[in-house]
């Protein structure tokens, strides 16, 4: 049997790069039942599941703006500057980058090569 697309089915969030999966209930820069709350970008949001706050919500991710994948918003997967980029972009247009961004991401190489024996 099919089911009617605009019934509430639960729809998922993937993250194209650690596929991260989880539901999420809105997608925009506005959620929902927020006072407020305009995100800087659109993202991927879900309700709080540990919070009773009906206005806590969590951003699980969004999209590159460069290559439009799903990314969550992990530190090894996606970099916020002034818009969403993937990590898979950043790496490839790292020089375009300011200098800033360049060393704390050569920071966190090390730190994680550091962490691996
Ligand atoms: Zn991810
Ligand atoms: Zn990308």
């Amino acid at each position: 049997m099919e089911q009617n697309t605009h019934q509430s089915s639960s729809k998922t969030f993937i993250c194209q790069l650690c596929d991260l999966t989880s539901p999420y209930s809105y997608y925009g820069q506005k959620p929902p039942n927020t006072r407020a709350i305009v995100l800087l970008e659109e993202c991927f949001v879900t309700r709080d599941p540990f919070s009773p706050d009906k206005e806590k919500f969590l951003v699980l991710g969004s999209t590159c703006s460069l290559c439009n994948s799903c990314v969550c918003v992990g530190q090894d997967c996606s970099l916020f500057y002034t818009k969403r980029f993937c990590m898979r972009c950043v790496n490839k247009h790292l020089d375009q980058f300011p200098h800033q961004i360049q060393a704390e991401l050569a920071k966190k190489k090390d730190r994680s090569k550091a962490g691996v024996s």
